[in-house]
């Protein structure tokens, strides 16, 4: 199934026929899988973190830095227009992916975090005054709460955070009575890293905007699980990372809707993102290149070109039951292991398993399951609030992309037992 012989950064590539969805198939378009570690074959569950690339992205990556490499949007040379093409067919795959109105409406940024400090940095400057607040939830991620902290303190601002309940779902009583006349910006997270949550998105932007309350919504988790359509939606500025959705890293999107981003200043200042500079006054460029100031991670770019294209092909609905199945075979399975409990147990998760095994570290968990060639995540997982709501340090955490199978949660399984063991 690899696109190698493709040219995956041309927008006008047939997407409309999805390919059907089969895993063993789609393991053989990821050359990675096929190593090992510590003598056993590689079980990758850590794709939360990071997720791993198809051929089709590393040959896109390759071709581009051997056949096409120059600056964009600059020079007349032909190397130059062809960069600066595969780059912006590369913004109008995400468009198209995402369902935004208008390509100038995807910002290119180095990831999720940078996308949340952009907003932050400046919608922050621009409309949060004294005694104003942002809600977030404490389901976030550090990058979703350290960025509205640092501009609550300079703007004399304050951050309000929607409670969750034990199963790491949030209070949505609660987060109705938040709302209120000093809100400024509603910022949560679609999906939870540590917990695998699915946040109620469309009741949030409903609520939020009926107090006319822009919404940021984190999708650094759900991109790279279920279909996103910004425009369907009504959100006003949704952020993710290249490298979740098997893409380069150092590369991420900010969305935002247009009347928006042009009420925004500029997040920082450089070539490409001025109209005019003298030493009195500079007038600044317009949407997209306003925010994307400097020469960008242009590979980055294409390449999260080539790794949505290579994601779409298939049929939507077929990754998120087979995902579900993952889920749902790996929970039955973990609990039946004696010890084992699962931290976040939401109706409503992606792929996503935290565990502890009761009287044991997670580290030590996560050590004897690496010598077994399996990845893990262990630690709070940039969700330290998150942790301290369940007191406890970390979690053991599993998470799973389209390429795991059934094959692979027996591998964890059996790893868990066999770390349990040891350990207890
Ligand atoms: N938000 C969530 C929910 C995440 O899971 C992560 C990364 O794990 C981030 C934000 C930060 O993403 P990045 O490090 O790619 O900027």
């Amino acid at each position: 199934m690899s696109l190698s012989n493709q040219q995956p950064n041309t927008p006008h590539q047939d997407v409309s026929i999805k390919k059907v969805f089969d895993v063993e198939e789609v393991r053989k378009d990821f050359p990675i899988l096929q190593r090992q570690v510590h003598g056993n074959p590689l079980v990758y569950l850590d794709s939360g973190a990071s997720a791993q690339k198809p051929q089709s992205v590393i040959d896109v990556i390759a071709r581009y830095y051997s056949e096409q490499h120059a600056n964009i949007h600059r020079g007349v040379h032909h190397l130059s227009q062809e960069a600066t093409q595969a780059y912006e067919d590369a913004r109008e795959i995400i468009r198209k992916y995402i369902n935004a109105e208008h390509s100038h409406e995807v910002l290119f940024t180095k990831g999720t975090t940078d996308s949340i400090n952009l907003v932050a940095s400046s919608f922050g400057r621009k409309f949060l005054n004294e005694g104003d607040e942002v809600i977030i939830s404490a389901l976030e991620h550090h990058s979703n709460i350290v960025p509205w902290q640092m501009v609550c303190e300079e703007r004399g601002a304050s951050m309000k955070v929607i409670p969750i309940n034990q199963a790491g779902e949030l209070d949505m009583v609660a987060f109705e009575s938040l709302l209120s006349n000093r809100t400024r910006l509603v910022a949560v997270t679609h999906v939870s890293n540590s917990l695998g949550t699915v946040t109620p998105v469309d009741k949030i932007i409903e609520l939020s905007h009926g107090k006319n309350i822009p919404v940021l919504l984190d999708g650094a988790q759900a991109v790279p699980h279920m279909h996103i359509d910004v425009q369907a939606m009504d959100v006003d500025f949704y952020a993710f990372s290249g490298h979740k959705i098997f893409g380069p890293t150092g590369v991420g999107i900010l969305y935002g809707k247009e009347a928006l981003l042009n009420q925004m200043p500029p997040y920082q200042g450089g070539g490409d993102m001025i109209e005019k500079v003298t030493f009195e006054k500079t007038t600044y460029n317009t949407l997209p290149h306003k925010f994307e100031a400097g020469t960008p991670n242009i590979v980055g770019g294409i390449g999260l070109g080539a790794a949505i294209t290579y994601f779409i092909q298939f049929d939507e609905q077929s990754i998120l039951d087979h995902e579900q199945d993952i889920l749902h075979y790996a929970t039955e399975q973990l609990s039946q292991i004696q010890g084992v409990k699962f931290i976040g147990t939401a109706t409503n998760k992606a792929s996503v398993i935290s565990f502890l095994i009761e009287g044991s570290h997670p580290f030590d968990v996560g050590t004897l399951l690496d010598q077994q060639g399996i990845a893990v995540r262990t630690g709070h997982h940039c969700t330290q609030p998150l942790m301290d709501f369940y007191g406890i340090p970390g979690t053991v955490r599993a998470s799973f992309a389209i390429y795991n199978n059934r094959a692979d949660v027996d591998a964890l399984v059996a790893g868990v037992k066999r770390a349990a063991s040891m350990l207890l």
